[in-house]
């Protein structure tokens, strides 16, 4: 499978996957076609290479659906990414739902992209954030959460999959708790879509959040999922071409979703690539389904953090059980100087915040060493991280 990866050529190991996935060929040549021989705008040519256009780029919708388990196509919005689709819940839904003393609930472990909007929107409106705090194990506390949700609080939104400790939160448990309170939940997908099923009737969130590059497609390009009656009542996001019904100096009116949310031209060749991707996807998965995907980067982790505890020094962060991501550190040692030092061993791995300071803050610590698997990893990736930390601390003493 890694021959279908011109970027793992060369015998590299890629252990960066969390934060952004390599590109199978297929998804390289349909974006390649999308932009040579097949290219045209979509919505508006009156020629068949624009109405050809317009049809594949809607089937990316559908099939966005289907593979989201979502109602309908029209309830996929295509965004620039998982933290455009955040600012658009914000900044739309927000701007509508959220007011003066309102409580917005996030967690400790949420990446800067589920906290900054959020914040941006509080002050805006004078609202609140609260911030539900972790197991001692690193996973969100539902307990906590359950206990401690109130009427005030309008909307909860949460990891789906951490990026720094792979924890997996226990999605239905949290939607129960923020409906129970008359809250809206937004799942932060990123790190789910790419290595676990999700399904948007079982999963019973009101939002849904990803990016297509870390689920092997091209960056540029992410999907949000809203309830059909929630995206209704949004008012739009950005105004522009595209989005509107009919304009005119006395008053402009909108489409209706998803073509209120998706102002200007698209991106169509990353959304047409974003289809291959997510054909690629669940055919390498196969009969299992996105869960042997999960099962296979979670063996990985597994295997990793057993051999990690044998080498000395190690300290270990997030759930034994996880989805492929396992965060460490070297007693004495920077985790960038581990990253650099791995780099001449040909393993890639991210050593840094994460854009996840709070969480930081929380271990007490400024970095932490982060490697992340994807459906192309292996054992020998392990062994290689494992070898390359040895080195490091041999050198280190
Ligand atoms: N949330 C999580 C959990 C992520 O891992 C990332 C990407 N690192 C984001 C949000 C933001 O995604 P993007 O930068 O693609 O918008």
């Amino acid at each position: 499978m890694r021959d279908d990866f011109p970027g793992l050529a060369g015998g590299w190991h890629y252990l960066d996957t969390a934060a952004t996935a390599q590109k199978p060929q297929v998804v390289i040549d349909a974006m390649a076609r999308a932009m040579g021989e097949d290219y045209a705008t979509v919505h508006r040519g009156v020629y068949a290479r624009s109405a050809n256009m317009t049809l594949a780029f809607e089937a990316a919708r559908r099939r966005t659906a289907e593979f989201m388990g979502a109602g309908s196509e029209n309830e996929i919005i295509f965004v620039r990414g998982a933290t455009e689709g955040i600012n658009l819940v914000a900044s739309s839904w927000g701007g509508v739902n959220i007011g003066a003393g309102d409580r917005i609930m996030l967690s400790q472990l949420e990446h800067h992209s589920n906290i900054v909007p959020w914040q941006m929107l509080a002050e805006r409106k004078g609202a609140h954030i609260d911030v539900c705090p972790l197991t001692a194990d690193g996973r969100i506390d539902l307990d906590w959460l359950e206990t401690n949700l109130t009427q005030a609080h309008k909307l909860v939104s949460l990891a789906h999959v951490s990026n720094v400790l792979g924890s997996v939160l226990g999605a239905q448990r949290a939607a129960k708790a923020a409906h129970k309170v008359g809250a809206k939940l937004l799942l932060d997908g990123c790190q789910a879509a790419p290595r676990m099923r999700i399904d948007m009737a079982e999963l019973d969130c009101d939002f849904y959040v990803w990016s297509g590059h870390k689920l092997y497609g091209p960056t540029g390009v992410g999907v949000l999922w809203a309830r059909p009656d929630i995206l209704e009542a949004m008012p739009p996001y950005q105004g522009g071409g595209a989005m509107i019904d009919k304009v005119s100096f006395a008053g402009t009116t909108y489409a209706p979703a998803p073509g209120r949310f998706e102002a200007g031209t698209p991106m169509i060749t990353e959304v047409i690539a974003l289809h291959a991707a997510i054909d690629y996807v669940t055919a390498v998965a196969g009969e299992g389904g996105m869960a042997s995907l999960f099962a296979h980067e979670s063996a990985l982790v597994t295997a990793a953090r057993t051999a990690l505890r044998n080498i000395n020094s190690i300290t270990l962060y997030g759930p034994e059980k996880s989805a492929g991501i396992v965060s460490f550190t070297m007693e004495g040692v920077h985790p960038h100087d581990i990253g650099t030092i791995l780099d001449e061993e040909g393993v890639a791995i991210r050593a840094g915040h994460h854009c996840a300071q709070p969480l930081m803050d929380h271990y007490g610590i400024p970095a932490t060493a982060r490697a992340s698997f994807g459906l192309y990893s292996d054992e020998s990736d392990v062994e290689a991280l494992i070898a390359g930390l040895e080195r490091v601390s041999r050198i280190f003493g």
